[in-house]
């Protein structure tokens, strides 16, 4: 979307959010990332494949598990990326015809970014975005409630937590 139309769709509180998904996939894959953390005894997460809309925001359309694409992923309890999982995920991307729109991990406790996750964006490319669900993924994660950062580059972060839904939106519908 051009800047003035969102400049003037922001003053009426029409402003699209960055990035979006639908209900259905949201609970779907953050029910998936709790149960991979096998009773809270490991970290777990998921590529999140998407596409850009018309409006300009990314839509998540599918969760890919970190342990699907490389075994060995959630081994020490922490996500750990591996680069030889790379071409096994851009192989799932081409044939979904998505491509990587953002990532998210669980964490124990809160769902601030730790050290190794300012220090290790999993796709070092400025403007993707990572979420932090808190407490295992517990309940039902919705946005205001869990960790949402945009990489800026050059090991630089902007942390969108407390923007809540005008960030990032679980819809009902497309
Ligand atoms: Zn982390």
């Amino acid at each position: 979307m051009n800047s003035l139309l969102s400049t003037l769709l922001g003053w009426v509180g029409l402003a699209p959010p960055k990035i979006f998904c639908r209900r259905k996939v949201w609970d779907a894959g953050t029910r998936e990332l709790a149960r991979r953390t096998l009773g809270e005894r490991r970290e777990s997460g998921a590529y999140l494949l998407g596409r850009k809309a018309w409006t300009g925001a990314y839509e998540i359309l599918d969760f890919v598990f970190y342990d699907d694409v490389d075994p060995e992923a959630l081994a020490t309890g922490i996500v750990t990326i591996r680069e030889t999982a790379l071409p096994r995920l851009w192989e799932i991307c081409r044939a979904r015809g998505y491509g990587v729109v953002a990532d998210v991990h669980v964490h124990p406790g809160g769902y601030g970014q730790s050290t190794s996750d300012q220090a290790n964006p999993v796709m070092p490319r400025s403007g993707h975005i990572a979420f932090i669900l808190p407490n295992f993924a517990r309940g039902r994660p919705r946005p205001g409630a869990i960790g949402m950062y945009e990489f800026l580059g050059a090991g630089r972060w902007a942390d969108h937590s407390k923007r809540g839904t005008a960030f990032f939106r679980v819809r009902w519908r497309p």
